[in-house]
């Protein structure tokens, strides 16, 4: 029942304890060990209830174990994330960017923010330093697809976050855009977390759209 119990390396452990976390909450007690185990996921989760952990812990683990030795094809200025956050405001992203910062302290994985209503200068040149995990708006993360400054073909983690307000806000195209270029070949294998307060029928369609053989999790 504490942080330590649970398998996600030593660098991230001593991170968590940094943060003053000690026991899991209930969307993180069963949400970490299945996406540690590899199984997609779609988890019922409030503000508050600690998801954004719940998420970054997985992918940040994974990223520091190295499983991904592929090294992305060199393009200029082209950036090669292994992960990808989607949420729905540029409020909710930066709050995301600042907390897996702290839980990436000093391993060397790499977190980047892009949202939209921003000056793109700035970002582009910090994906241009490089970036394991970015965190993005939808909209912000097609134009930087669309001026061919992401590339989604390494990305092994996909976490979406508040996906009923990305709907209710109008981004469905988007995400769908987003999500099909990760499917497109030489794209591999990717596990997907989503994570929403409701679940209407539109959800319910995005999950058996994007994930596979996924176990549901309502705490
Ligand atoms: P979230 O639901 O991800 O927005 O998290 C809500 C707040 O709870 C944030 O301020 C987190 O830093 C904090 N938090 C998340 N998980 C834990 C935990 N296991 N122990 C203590 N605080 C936590």
């Amino acid at each position: 029942n504490t942080f330590a119990e649970i398998d996600l390396g030593e660098a991230l452990n001593q991170n968590i304890r940094r943060c003053k976390y000690v026991k899991p909450t209930p969307v993180q007690r069963h949400a970490i060990p299945i996406s540690l185990a590899g199984r997609d996921l779609m988890a019922c989760a409030q503000t508050g209830s600690g998801k954004t952990a719940a998420f970054c812990f997985p992918i940040i683990s994974g990223i520091i174990r190295g499983q991904f030795s592929q090294r992305p094809p060199r393009v200029p200025r082209m950036a090669f994330p292994l992960a990808l956050i989607l949420s729905p405001t540029r409020e909710l992203s930066s709050q995301i960017h600042e907390e897996a910062r702290k839980f990436a302290y000093q391993t060397g994985v790499k977190v980047v923010v892009a949202y939209g209503g921003a000056p793109i200068n700035q970002q582009l040149r910090e994906l241009e330093r490089g970036v394991d995990i970015l965190v993005a708006t939808p909209g912000r993360l097609v134009d930087l697809l669309e001026r061919a400054r992401v590339s989604l073909q390494m990305i092994k983690y996909l976490a979406l976050d508040e996906a009923d307000r990305m709907l209710d806000m109008g981004f469905e195209p988007q995400i769908r855009k987003i999500v099909q270029q990760m499917d497109m070949p030489p794209a591999g294998i990717r596990q997907t977390m989503l994570f929403s307060a409701t679940f209407p029928k539109e959800i319910q369609r995005l999950a058996s759209d994007f994930l596979s053989n996924y176990i549901f999790l309502t705490v």
